[in-house]
């Protein structure tokens, strides 16, 4: 009897999943595999946050699939090596996967297709994590597009396929499965005890990100215009884990949208500028497609000769990392990504602003504390949106365009609750200085219990001074590259 090995990578479900449906339909034996290949990802490894994520999906992944007769058969170590053992232990004679856009995932895929290729296998690599392809959207001289509007404008005119159902209950399995590690042995968990605190956070798994994406859509889509840049709020999806790890596609939020819609696609206010963010997502898988170097270089190259602060003991980017810069916004968001392995989207403009411009610290020192905290740790979207804070990417927010944290944070989290739940130690500021205590005089800090420098930290570095000196290295770039 022939068998399918169906290599599960960032698809980890069974719902509208191309390369698990060829392989149903294509006859035989179907085996799924998972193989943690950690050098097979090139210079980007998995974070210790996402790997949390990974576990718990990965074992969800699995007892669904144990309801329908089937198993996650688990590997260790260089996939295409363990692909070979697979296909040696099953007597295998076809290869399906679903398409990774990283660099090195890419070529890996490649390179399975190519190797085993020649070996007379059938080997087939689908999409499905993306709306279109890369090299589907592309400007009127055949180019990638690299400012969003025209780009999601493009890409609106184009049809989404609908989502493809598993109809089948049972998924052929073989007659003898092959040796399998069990999850343990993956040893994707971290040893200490600091993602504790995610499991009350979240569910990982398809069945719970469905859940969670019906939820969002029959009851607070409509208000996710209004809402999505309240950090204090409930605003947002909390869907980017479940869209890394391919637990949900975007073509199924698409549908799951559109269904509700009363009257022309999108319907709300709400919705269009929900499924826009989905076109973000898109709009950074494209530009990694293009620009597989831009998770280590900007992509705008005068940017490579920025003068970026020397912090020669580490001291400025470890309070940021640890939440203690003495701007509360700062502090809030950094400890909310240490506690929960995820950040406001706001939150994370302001503290990789902060980052970037009032320490001048590199961004890619910003990125790499996000790829190992983030549970939702994406290399399109973490490359994208930290070239973006540092206006050195595709259509960035200009490098001049400094966020002010105080007003920020009083515009965004106006009642303060958000910095309170996250900076505990400034519970009991007023709202007028929760997002600048040291504004607040020597009896109302005492009355709330803060003292400055003990309690909790004064700023490292003052606001507009941090301004100045980054605005002046800016200058100093522009006159620099107009001196060539
Ligand atoms: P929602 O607001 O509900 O949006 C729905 C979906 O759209 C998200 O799940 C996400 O897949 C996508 N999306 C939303 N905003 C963006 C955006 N700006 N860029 C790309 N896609 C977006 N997102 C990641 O998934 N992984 C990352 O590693 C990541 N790093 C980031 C780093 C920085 C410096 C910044 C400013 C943003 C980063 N983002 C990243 C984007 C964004 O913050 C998160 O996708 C969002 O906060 C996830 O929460 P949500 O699912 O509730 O989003």
């Amino acid at each position: 009897m022939s068998a399918t090995l169906v290599w599960f990578r960032q698809d980890l479900r069974l719902q509208d999943n191309a390369a698990l449906n060829a392989a149903v339909a294509r006859g035989g034996a179907v085996v799924p595999v998972f193989i943690r290949d950690d050098a097979g990802e090139g210079r980007w490894p998995m974070g210790a946050a996402a790997r949390w994520w990974l576990h718990h999906s990965l074992a969800a992944l699995d007892a669904a699939l144990r309801e329908r007769r089937s198993q996650l058969v688990l590997a260790r170590g260089d996939s295409l090596a363990g692909l070979r053992q697979l296909v040696a232990a099953t007597g295998a004679d076809a290869i399906f996967w679903n398409r990774r856009y990283e660099p090195a995932a890419a070529a890996r895929g490649a390179q399975v297709r190519r190797e085993f290729g020649a070996e007379g296998m059938e080997v087939q690599q689908f999409g499905g994590a993306l709306l279109h392809e890369p090299g589907e959207v592309l400007n009127r001289q055949g180019r990638p597009y690299q400012v969003f509007t025209p780009f999601w404008r493009h890409a609106l005119t184009l049809p989404v396929a609908p989502p493809k159902k598993l109809r089948e209950t049972t998924i052929p399995a073989t007659a003898t499965w092959p040796r399998s590690l069990n999850m343990d042995e993956l040893e994707l968990l971290p040893r200490l005890g600091w993602a504790e605190g995610f499991a009350g956070e979240w569910k990982p798994g398809e069945a719970n990100a469905q859940a969670q994406l019906d939820r969002f859509v029959a009851e607070r889509i409509e208000r996710y215009a209004g809402q999505r840049d309240r950090p204090d709020r409930a605003g947002t999806a909390r869907l980017s884990a479940a869209l890394h790890f391919g637990e949900l596609t975007p073509r199924q939020i698409w549908a799951a949208v559109k269904t509700r819609t009363k009257g022309t696609f999108p319907g709300s206010e709400g919705a269009r500028v929900f499924l826009g963010e989905v076109g973000w997502r898109e709009f950074a898988h494209h530009v990694l497609a293009d620009f597989p170097n831009s998770p280590e270089a900007p992509l705008r190259k005068e940017f490579e000769r920025f003068e970026w602060a020397s912090d020669p003991d580490g001291a400025k980017l470890h309070a940021w990392q640890r939440g203690c810069t003495g701007y509360p916004i700062v502090d809030a968001g950094m400890r909310q990504l240490w506690a929960t392995g995820w950040m406001h989207n706001r939150v994370r403009m302001i503290v990789a602003s902060f980052l970037v411009k009032h320490l001048r610290l590199p961004w890619q020192r910003g990125a790499e504390w996000f790829w190992d905290t983030l549970i939702d740790a994406d290399l399109a979207n973490n490359t994208l949106n930290w070239q973006w804070s540092a206006g050195c990417g595709a259509d960035a927010a200009p490098y001049f365009r400094i966020f002010a944290p105080v007003t920020q944070g009083r515009k965004f989290d106006p009642d303060g609750a958000y910095v309170r739940r996250w900076v505990p130690e400034l519970a009991r500021m007023p709202v007028e200085w929760i997002h600048a205590p040291w504004e607040a005089s020597a009896e109302a800090r005492a009355v709330a219990d803060v003292r400055l420098g003990e309690t909790y930290p004064c700023p490292i570095v003052d606001h507009a001074s941090a301004r100045e000196e980054a605005l002046a290295a800016f200058r100093r770039l522009r006159a620099d590259v107009a001196g060539d």
